[in-house]
């Protein structure tokens, strides 16, 4: 089995769609980005890749390439998890925490958690995703930003 961790920062623009694990939360303002910036998924990419020590998304999707402008981060999940399979493994389970103060996601999580498992082609039992606020501290506190957490569980297919 193989461990990994994976963290995203954007920061939270007007006129942005605000997308989280591919569902798009009503909202006036979302993560600013050369993608569609959906932070959760850019993390849990991460923790794909560093599990198989494999560097990160902006060296598989770098933001100087304009095949990337705009890009639905489902999409590029898909590909990473082709990745992950040509490398012989599968997902054993992922958890994804989004650290944000507003808008509140939690009536989205379930449809989040369905997403994910979706792109995948895995048991929603196999995707957990969590949020919580900072207690109005910080650059998540102030609503200046949006970060993601995310730890995968690797298994040799
Ligand atoms: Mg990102």
């Amino acid at each position: 089995m193989r461990i990994g961790f994976g963290y995203d920062v954007h920061r939270l623009k007007g006129g942005r769609k605000f997308i989280l694990c591919g569902v798009e939360i009503p909202c006036e303002f979302g993560p600013d980005g050369h993608s569609d910036a959906d932070v959760a998924l850019h993390a849990l990419m991460d923790a794909m890749l560093g599990a198989l020590a494999l560097g990160d998304i902006g060296a598989h999707f770098p933001d100087s390439d304009d095949r990337w402008l705009g890009a639905d981060s489902s999409e590029l999940l898909r590909h990473v998890y082709g990745v992950v399979n040509a490398h012989g493994y599968c997902l054993g389970n992922a958890d994804i925490t989004i650290v944000l103060q507003s808008p509140r996601v939690s009536p989205f999580i379930d449809e989040m958690r369905s997403k994910i498992a979706l792109v995948l082609g895995v048991s929603v039992s196999e995707i957990s995703v969590k949020a919580t606020t900072e207690e109005r501290l910080g650059f998540t506190g102030s609503g200046d930003g949006v970060a993601a957490h995310a730890v995968v569980l690797l298994k040799r297919i």
